[in-house]
């Protein structure tokens, strides 16, 4: 059953009865939603016991609503690969600081769901999995046995193959299958399977509207070295986990070949700076990084704070380079009020660099041309345009045709559509009816039982 509350990308969490054991396939919260709006439909567990919760992934989307659950469900183990247990705690302390600050604006009541102490009792509920190693669970007379797999994505991303009764199921999570310059694309194991989860974010992105990621990565270096040189001041709006230090190592590669000027003061935001020691951890610890803390020394990183566009404006002296979250411009995030102080100087540019879901401010900003009015609510300013907005396709998500290669390779009896805008579910049910008519595809609405 999909505990999302709505059909498309949402708060990511599917609720399984695997023989005897309840299982729990993710456990997000809705970044587009606040409140008790953002959580999974928890209360369609009823009774239910949770026996294992199974985390893909650090993005909030993914784990949000983890400790919120935990509270209710004190019985169950949590699972997730080493690399996510070691950047969990701090990606779920600035979800309190968030939320904090929400309920505080908005007046929230609910909020925040948990405290530092809840984040810190369920650390003693997780079972860490080194990816490719099998653990087998027992209860009463019955046996599951679950490994992870790398899925690329983002650090600690994981794929998941659960076996129960000589029957496979295996749950995709979010995937990208080409290397990153932080971390090695997915490896999957190369079993059949019985049914394969598989999320669908990308699948309305038509080929044509694919552009190499080499050369997105070169016509990003060379729009930041052009506007530097210009005069003017490049914002990287990014998802703190992740796709920040995918950035900082693109600069650094590019300033390292003498790609990009080495003078630009660079400006990083709170969450992702701090990410930063964990993923220096896990390249010491497990070997599954390309990223040391050094390149911020090298690079000469700032921690960026200002939250008011005119004071931001009076403190860039000189072009600089703000790779800040968040990714999608939400209000308030020091990315949105960056974006606010650079908006109105034609020097300057913005570059998105990952999915923005078109309702948020980042979404909407791009739908505009240069000169148009553009309202940031939350300074309560209109500005011209005249900064020039930018689009590089560096997706952390691999491609419709990859995923569906990928799946297909595992020759499943059935397939299961989830973690997508319909438009982009549809296109899988369409093209796995086509070639290959025996595959049953299930495309479940939101709190709809089936059984596969
Ligand atoms: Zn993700
Ligand atoms: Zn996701």
């Amino acid at each position: 059953m999909d505990l999302n509350r709505t059909k498309d990308i949402g708060s990511s969490c599917l609720f399984a009865k695997i023989g005897t054991f309840s299982v729990l396939l993710d456990c997000g919260t809705n970044p587009k939603h606040d409140g008790y709006d953002s959580l999974p439909t928890f209360e369609k567990l009823g009774s239910s016991a949770l026996d294992l919760i199974l985390i893909s992934h650090c993005h909030l989307d993914h784990v949000g609503s983890l400790p919120y659950l935990m509270k209710r469900q004190q019985q169950a183990r949590v699972l997730m690969s080493r690399a996510s247990q070691i950047v969990l705690p701090r990606i779920l302390a600035n979800s309190v600081s968030v939320m904090r600050l929400r309920r505080d604006e908005f007046g929230i009541r609910e909020y925040p769901f948990f405290t530092q102490t809840d984040i810190e009792s369920l650390e003693d509920h997780i079972l860490p999995m080194q990816f490719g190693k099998p653990r087998t669970f027992k209860k009463d007379s019955d046996e599951m046995t679950v490994t992870f797999f790398s899925a690329g994505h983002v650090l600690g991303a994981s794929s998941i193959l659960i076996e129960h009764r000589h029957r496979k199921t295996f749950y995709t999570g979010d995937v990208l299958f080409r290397d990153q310059r932080t971390i090695k694309g997915a490896m999957w194991p190369t079993c059949e399977v019985d049914t394969v989860i598989t999320e669908t974010t990308r699948g309305s992105v038509m080929p044509e509207d694919r552009r190499s990621v080499d050369s997105e990565i070169e016509r990003l270096i060379v729009t930041i070295r052009d506007t530097i040189d210009a005069g003017g001041s490049v914002l990287i709006p990014a998802f703190a986990f992740g796709r920040m230090q995918e950035i900082l190592k693109i600069i650094s590669d590019a300033r390292n070949s003498n790609r990009l000027q080495k003078d630009s003061p660079i400006f990083c935001s709170g969450l992702g700076y701090g990410l930063i020691d964990d993923f220096d951890t896990v390249a010491k610890k497990l070997s599954l990084v390309n990223f040391r803390k050094k390149i911020t020394r090298e690079l000469g990183v700032k921690i960026f704070r200002g939250n008011d566009p005119k004071y931001i404006k009076s403190q860039i002296q000189r072009p600089s380079i703000f790779v800040l979250s968040s990714g999608m411009l939400v209000e308030n995030t020091s990315a949105y009020n960056v974006a606010c102080a650079l908006i109105d100087d034609h020097k300057n540019a913005i570059c998105f660099v990952g999915f923005c879901d078109e309702d948020t401010p980042g979404g909407e900003l791009q739908k505009c041309s240069a000169g148009d009015s553009f309202l940031f609510k939350a300074q309560n300013y209109t500005a011209k345009i005249s900064a020039k907005i930018h689009r590089f396709d560096l997706s952390g998500h691999a491609s419709r045709e990859d995923i569906l290669k990928n799946v297909l390779g595992m020759s499943p009896r059935s397939v299961v559509l989830v973690h997508g805008e319909e438009s982009s579910r549809n296109w899988f049910m369409d093209l796995l009816i086509d070639v290959a008519p025996k595959i049953k595809v299930f495309d479940m609405d939101p709190g709809e039982e089936f059984c596969i």
